[in-house]
């Protein structure tokens, strides 16, 4: 079947059509049949479409919200404009997957959507006030073109992270907010982490209950997830994705007194500290700069710009922290697996990250390091070292498309 998967962001949609099915997902032969990222919606839409064999088609056009963008994006495959053989018409979208951020405490796994779903996503706005909204726009602008004649699936970035226990979940808040408000950690890019545990499994012939690992996701958001038996133990992103790690422009961890104190120095109030925050902390903030880790690295090579090497330095300290804290917390790990555009692509950070940590048993073979960059994946430890090292480009759409194919061939209703 061919599953189109759909990311909407507040003014954007990303697109992959997959084909998959039990037999393809048994044989690892499911295919990306074209892939897309419509940004800019509102106002004159930036399109940028790919597929395999055919030039990347690029155009610009206005398009006013996200049913208009996701219409277009058909259309391309209709007229031909992007050729693809298996799914040149719409009727060959035989199932839609969403990604949606924000599962909260009850929706935990991947699930058909009806119209109670839409609302428990409606229910959690209030914990992802950025993204759910978007996500449910996706929903709607599909169900508005393919009405119910195909299903519509729902794959959640906090559902990995349920198996959460409460010393991992819970902040040391007064326990009535929990009651009152589900104020508690969540965790996000939880599709990433169980994506590249499969990998690492598939990879090692390991079981999901040996999976003892912990995954490092660097990309403009960034998380790290603790992996004990399989499951999500801990990761570093809490109620909100601003938890954690430093970020392209989230600051993470920080002491929560910091925002009364420029409230009450600066005048502050609560959007302008959550947008300071969630938009101009992290490698933005530190090095007054950019966001890109590719360009502070350059800044920092070539113009010994301090602050890009500070902002740099600060970002893998915060990493090298967490790997300590998730190895104590489980008694160990049997190897640490990095993705994520930077996880992926930067043989630098990867080094810097694991420098001087042959106490814990963490060493890079520089060569293999160096080597694994563009997407590719390996295991890149040092001989002899304890805990082995892979890098595992991320594929979070093939995840969402395989959940889809469960779903449905697990639903009672037939399409
Ligand atoms: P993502 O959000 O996963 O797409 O990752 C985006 C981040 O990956 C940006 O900060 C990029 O600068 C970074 N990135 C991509 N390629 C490289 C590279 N070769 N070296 C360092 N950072 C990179």
């Amino acid at each position: 079947m061919n599953v189109l998967v759909l990311n909407c962001g507040s003014s954007s949609l990303k697109f992959q059509v997959i084909e998959s099915d039990l037999d393809l997902i048994e044989r690892d032969a499911d295919r990306t049949l074209a892939s897309g990222v419509i940004e800019r919606i509102g106002s004159e839409a930036l399109i940028t479409v790919r597929a395999p064999g055919a030039p990347v088609l690029k155009r610009a056009e206005p398009l006013r919200d996200h049913r208009a963008a996701l219409e277009y994006a058909i259309g391309l495959f209709r007229s031909g404009d992007v050729r693809i053989e298996e799914a040149s018409s719409i009727a060959d979208v035989h199932a839609i997957g969403h990604r949606i951020v924000h599962g909260g405490e009850k929706l935990t796994k991947s699930i058909i959507i009806d119209s109670s779903v839409v609302e428990q996503i409606e229910d959690c706005i209030e914990l992802a006030p950025l993204h759910n909204p978007a996500n449910l726009k996706g929903i709607a602008a599909a169900k508005a073109i393919f009405g119910d004649s195909v299903p519509h699936v729902a794959v959640f970035d906090t559902a990995f992270h349920a198996t959460m226990p409460a010393t991992s979940f819970l902040y040391a808040l007064p326990y009535q907010l929990y009651v009152r408000h589900r104020v508690r950690r969540y965790g996000f890019h939880g599709t990433s982490h169980r994506y590249v545990a499969y990998r690492y499994r598939q990879l090692t012939g390991k079981s999901r209950e040996e999976t003892n690992i912990v995954t490092v996701h660097l990309g403009n958001g960034c998380s790290i997830c603790a992996i004990r038996g399989g499951e999500s133990l801990d990761t570093s992103m809490g109620m909100t994705p601003v938890e954690g790690l430093v970020m392209g422009t989230r600051s993470g961890d920080l002491d929560a007194s910091i925002l009364p104190f420029l409230h009450h120095k600066e005048g502050m109030q609560v959007d302008e500290l959550d947008g300071m925050l969630n938009k101009r902390s992290g490698l933005l903030g530190i090095s007054g700069l950019t966001n890109d880790m590719r360009d502070l690295l350059e800044e920092e090579r070539a113009n010994q710009d301090r602050r890009a090497g500070l902002a740099v330095d600060i970002f893998c300290q915060r990493v090298r922290k967490y790997i300590g804290a998730y190895l104590a917390i489980m008694n160990g790990a049997d190897a640490l697996v990095f993705t994520g555009g930077i996880g992926e692509n930067s043989d630098e950070i990867r080094r810097r990250i694991c420098a001087d940590m042959g106490f814990l048993g963490i060493s890079l073979d520089e060569k293999l390091n160096s080597a694994t960059v563009g997407r590719l994946e390996g295991e890149v430890s040092g001989s002899g070292c304890r805990v082995r090292i892979f890098v595992i480009p991320t594929n979070e759409e093939l995840l969402i498309a395989r959940d889809t194919v469960r779903c449905v061939r697990d639903a009672p209703r037939r399409w």
